[in-house]
Formats: structure tokens, sequence, C-alpha cells
């Protein structure tokens, strides 16, 4: 079927993000456009800062950039760093490699710990690491808590033990672009410095949001140093915020959204959202094995629960196959990146999603493995109904 005809029914959206936005939140934006610097936005403005940070699991400050994760990425970086720091950080896949370039282009002395995208950060490599900087040259540790070019996880809580134990001051920072709100995550217990999310993933909005969860610590070095910086200055926002506005014009319809998006994740429980990621990620997992496919990542303490990257045999090419689902089913699947392309294709079951989705969303890929003439055996999605219904 050619892209460009009519297709009746819902898209199926299951890529990494951007995800499915809820009816709810999507009516919640759908209003008129106030003045950001009247009563009203001030008000909704307080209850969306105060509000995000039930989700990052924080008492400090939560800044709320309008822009895409990639700049609070760069909030991060440039709030804390000078030109010419040491930082050390881990190649766990392509969002990874990507916040590594960034760093470099602003003239960080970045360290790269390999993986084979096949696994997340272990806290042991770091520990060696930082072990052997006795003269603390190393300012920060950046690691992507939920590595969606790979579909693996690295263990935050465990980094965080591994820097205590050796008494190193370096700073924590975290991508949680696509585990925010869809994997456990706790920016206070886990003694974070820095955490970067975005609006797409998890957190149940469209693109065009970005935060920054920033300890005490984190604050402390950024009044006293960083680089150069103006449109992401964290100072500037956190006192503009504390009256309910912004040192420039929020995304005022996206804020309206994020208010609805905090309360649902509420009504379902934080545990309950995280428990249901947990479900459907191990149920995608029984389908590949049922089809005889692999699941990329190797580490099953690093599964993903956001996300899974499934590798295609040998001699096919995974984004024809996606090409075929989508022109047949108006399915999306999230493509492999750089080194993956066309090797792996990732199944999306982040968000706002429920078990028909998950099956609809198998059934599309089953039915897509056969018009593909890919290899396997039939039964995943029989296998993921059983593995659904059990008690
Ligand atoms: C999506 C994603 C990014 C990039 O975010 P943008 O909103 O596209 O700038 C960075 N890191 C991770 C882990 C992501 O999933």
């Amino acid at each position: 079927m050619p892209v460009n005809q009519f297709q009746s029914g819902r898209h199926f959206l299951q890529i990494p993000g951007p995800t499915n936005v809820p009816d709810r939140v999507l009516r919640a934006m759908d209003k008129p456009t106030i003045d950001h610097r009247g009563p009203e936005f001030a008000a909704l403005a307080r209850r969306c800062l105060d509000g995000i940070k039930t989700i990052f699991k924080t008492q400090s400050d939560v800044i709320i950039f309008p822009a895409s994760g990639t700049g609070a990425w760069e909030a991060a970086l440039v709030n804390t760093l000078q030109s010419g720091d040491h930082v050390l950080m881990v190649e766990t896949g392509h969002f990874a490699s990507l916040w590594h370039k960034m760093a470099d282009k602003l003239g960080v002395a970045t360290e790269f710990l390999e993986t084979d995208w096949r696994r997340g950060a272990d806290p042991q490599a770091l520990a060696t690491r930082l072990f052997e900087d006795t003269t603390h040259q190393i300012k920060a540790v950046c690691v992507v808590h939920n590595e969606t070019s790979t579909g693996c996880t690295s263990p935050i809580a465990k980094i965080r033990a591994v820097m205590d134990d050796i008494n190193h001051p370096a700073l924590l920072m975290v991508d949680t672009i696509s585990s925010l709100a869809s994997i456990d995550y706790r920016h206070d217990e886990w003694g974070v410095d820095v955490t970067v999310a975005g609006s797409q993933k998890g957190l149940l909005l469209p693109p065009g949001l970005s935060f920054n969860a920033v300890s005490q610590k984190a604050l402390e070095v950024a009044r006293s140093g960083g680089m150069p910086r103006s449109y992401w200055d964290w100072d500037e926002q956190i006192q503009a915020n504390k009256n309910g506005a912004f040192p420039y014009t929020p995304a005022t319809n996206l804020l309206y959204g994020l208010e609805v998006a905090i309360e649902m994740l509420h009504e379902e429980g934080l545990d309950a959202v995280f428990a249901r990621h947990d479900r459907h990620a191990q149920t995608t997992r029984n389908a590949v094995q049922a089809w005889g496919l692999e699941v990329l990542c190797q580490n099953p303490e690093n599964y993903s629960s956001s996300l899974t990257a499934v590798l295609v045999p040998n001699g096919h090419d995974a984004d024809a196959f996606r090409e075929i689902v989508l022109n047949n089913f108006n399915m999306s699947l999230g493509n492999g990146l750089a080194k993956l392309a066309g090797k792996v294709f990732r199944i999306g079951h982040l968000g706002d999603f429920n078990d028909l989705m998950l099956l609809g969303t198998l059934s599309g890929v089953e039915m897509g493995l056969s018009l593909a003439g890919i290899p396997h055996q039939r039964g995943g999605v029989e296998t993921a109904m059983q593995a659904l219904t059990k008690s």
C-alpha cells in the first residue's frame, strides 16, 4: 500500500518516542494561549514546577526549558563545566555518543568508556577509572539511564555507590529522556546531581519541553562557574520561577498538558506505571524469543522496560521490514541508529499504552516478519497473550 493512500483507524506510533499522547492531555492543551506574565499563568507554572518534582522524586529545583531533550543535555554541561574540564562518559549507544560529541564541541575534555552497545554502563569499570583519578581531574560522570538506541539501561544507584565508596567528588549527570515516568528513577535517593529529561517519551506529552533536575551541589558549582551561557542559565530560570515566571516565553500550551500528564501518572500511581512497563517489556521479550529472534540487549539486568531492540537475521534489512509494516499496518517502529542501522528494529512500549495496544503492535511485527520473508517461528503473539493472561 503506498504511504500516501488513505489509511483508516489510528496510526500505531510504536517508536520509542515520541509516544502516543493521551486524549486527555491533547484536550488539556487545546486552549487559548494566555498571557505568560499574568496571574493565571503564574499559578499554572507553579503547579507544574512543583508537580514535576514528584516525578523526578526530588525536593530540589527542576528547570523546564522550551526545547527538545538535546537542549537539556547542553544546559547540564554549560552550567556545570568549564572548557578543558575532564568528564567521564560511557558509550552505551547512539544517544551517549551524541551527548559525548556535544561535550567535545563545547571544549570539554571527554573520556569515553566503551561498551559493545549490548549492555549498560558497568559500575566496576567506572570505579576502576575513577579510582585512578587520585587528583580529581574528572569533574563529572555522564551516563544515559535508558539507552534508547539499544534498549539497555544502566544501574544509576550502583554507579552512585561506587563514586561514594571512593569518595570521588565528580558530579553525576544522568540522561533519563526515555526512562523518566517509565522506569523507576529517584533523583534525590540515588544522589544524582543533574537529571536530564524530555517531554515526548514516558511523560505523555508531545515534543517541546525538556528538564534539568538539579542538586544543591550542582547549583553551587553552576553559581561559581560553568561556561558562558545565557538561554540555558539555571539561575535566571530559578529566580524567575519563584514567581511563576520564566526568563523568556515558555511553551504555555505544553505546560497545560504537563499538569494533566503529572495528574494522570499519579492517578495510576508511579509504581503501577513502572510495573506496567516492566510487564509489557517482559511480554515483548517473550514474543521475540518465540519468534526465534534475538533481543539486542545481552545483559538481563540491563533490559529496558521502555523499548526492545530486536536483531534481524544476517542478510535481512530491518528498514525494509519497517517499511512493510508501515505500509501494510500503519505502524511506525523505531529504526536502528548509527552502527545498528538496518540491523535492528525497535519496539516502543512506553508511555500511554495497554495490553491490546501491545498485542496490536506485536501482531503487526509478526505479520510484517512474514511479509518481509524474515525467517522466524510463528506464535509470538500467542505467547504474548498467554503471558498477559497469566495471573
Ligand atoms: C530521544 C533521546 C534523546 C534526544 O532527545 P531530543 O528530544 O530528540 O533532543 C537523548 N537521549 C535519549 C536517551 C533519548 O531517548
